[in-house]
């Protein structure tokens, strides 16, 4: 086997469903194309982080990686800021932030200042802001949201969030989670920052304009989930592959570039449920001799669970069964199908139930599975697994896998 292509369709595992006859969305859904990779694969369950661990999806897909996310993970931030594109550096401290509105006692009023869209004018006065040799870098996100970066000697992610998560409460003033110099030193100086932050943004033309318009002010940015930017080995050191992401959501790709994938953009793909997956199969095949580890990862499913709208989730299966039609007749690759976690439409979350895998190609050995469905793959000779299996189990059967012992 040459290549191989990891299909990641997220929270596509769930729980029975009374209205489904008490069969999954999964089970529900008519799925010929994904049924035949299971009857040429092998298939089992997997838990991707642990048994009975809930998986966030950026977890998840570092374990699914190779890459043990109770190492490697501390903190969303640097996959927020990783997902918008930021030129990230060892050692950075990332956050999530928001733009949010604040009265003159600092009581938070918006935590999203409306919705503003247009954050652009706040980044080009604040990106580059020098506080004791600390550099602030600042990118716009979707709506609200901005990445949000410092960069410099001594600092520490262990800092609690300013972003008091709710309303009508007064801003948390960051202050260190432990009693180290570095973590301390890192709240002092953003508290310094955002202090700055809010004189610069109340004066600026955008809050004059918005003011006389009677909408939330766009005047202070609030932030959370610190993180260090973790210092992972690109695909190729760890594994010699050529690999490439093919995603729409932001998270994804960030996750991609941070393991040194190649992240083309994809046309149609919007990390939603209406995404053109059609065009990320394209995709695989437009650049198939150029790459032998393909990511694809679609979204809907997750979203679909967290809506509870369990019709809608069946109908994105079958999307997602009609999409990957082309892949079938590919005789040198690898096709492995599975998910990074389940998203239960009855708890409209993330779950710790196993997911179906299967793993399918010419000439692999095969197992009785006719179905790909979380109750069918279970009975499969791959077993029971965790998500850190799956790269040696991917790396072997595509024949690279090192040899333990002589
Ligand atoms: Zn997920």
């Amino acid at each position: 086997m040459k290549k191989a292509i990891l299909i990641i369709c997220d929270g596509l595992g769930d729980r029975p469903i009374e209205a489904l006859g008490n069969r999954t969305p999964l089970q529900a859904a008519e799925t010929p194309n994904l049924d035949k990779l299971a009857q040429r694969g092998i298939s089992g369950a997997m838990n991707t982080v642990d048994i009975g661990v809930r998986p966030g999806s950026d977890t998840a897909h570092l374990a699914l990686f190779g890459y043990d996310p109770h190492v490697y993970y501390n903190g969303r931030g640097p996959f927020e800021t990783a997902g918008i594109g930021m030129e990230m550096k060892k050692g950075d401290i990332c956050f999530r932030a928001n733009v949010g509105t604040v009265d003159k006692d600092l009581v938070v009023i918006d935590r999203r200042a409306g919705r503003i869209e247009s954050t652009q004018e706040i980044v080009e006065a604040l990106n580059g802001t020098k506080i004791d040799g600390v550099e602030f870098i600042l990118k716009k996100g979707v709506g609200h949201r901005l990445g949000f970066i410092m960069r410099g000697q001594g600092l520490s992610p262990n800092i609690i969030d300013s972003d008091p998560h709710k309303e009508n409460v007064k801003i948390h003033t960051p202050h260190a989670k432990d009693d180290s110099k570095e973590a301390m030193f890192t709240a002092a100086v953003l508290e310094k920052f955002l202090d700055k932050a809010h004189k610069v943004m109340s004066k600026l033309p955008l809050n004059l304009e918005r003011e006389k318009k009677g909408l939330p002010l766009a005047n202070y940015i609030l932030v959370r989930g610190a993180g260090i930017t973790p210092n992972l080995l690109s695909f190729k050191e760890k594994y010699n592959l050529d690999a490439v992401c093919i995603a729409g959501g932001g998270l994804y790709k960030g996750i991609g570039r941070m393991v040194g994938m190649d992240t083309p953009n994809v046309e149609g793909a919007t990390g939603k449920p209406d995404s053109d997956l059609t065009k990320k199969v394209e995709m695989i095949l437009k650049q198939y001799d150029k790459y032998n580890f393909f990511f694809v990862h679609f979204k809907g499913a997750d979203s679909l669970g967290e809506d509870g709208d369990y019709e809608g989730k069946k109908e994105y299966i079958e999307k997602i069964d009609k999409a990957i039609a082309p892949l079938l007749d590919l005789k040198d690759a690898l096709i492995v199908i599975t998910a990074d976690h389940s998203t239960p439409c009855a708890l409209k979350a993330h779950s710790a139930d196993d997911v179906p895998v299967v793993m399918s190609g010419y000439g692999i050995r095969d197992d009785d599975v006719e179905h790909f469905n979380e109750r069918e793959c279970a009975r499969g000779r791959l077993g029971h697994i965790r998500g850190a299996h799956l790269m040696p189990l991917i790396l072997d059967m595509m024949g690279l896998a090192e040899l333990f012992g002589a």
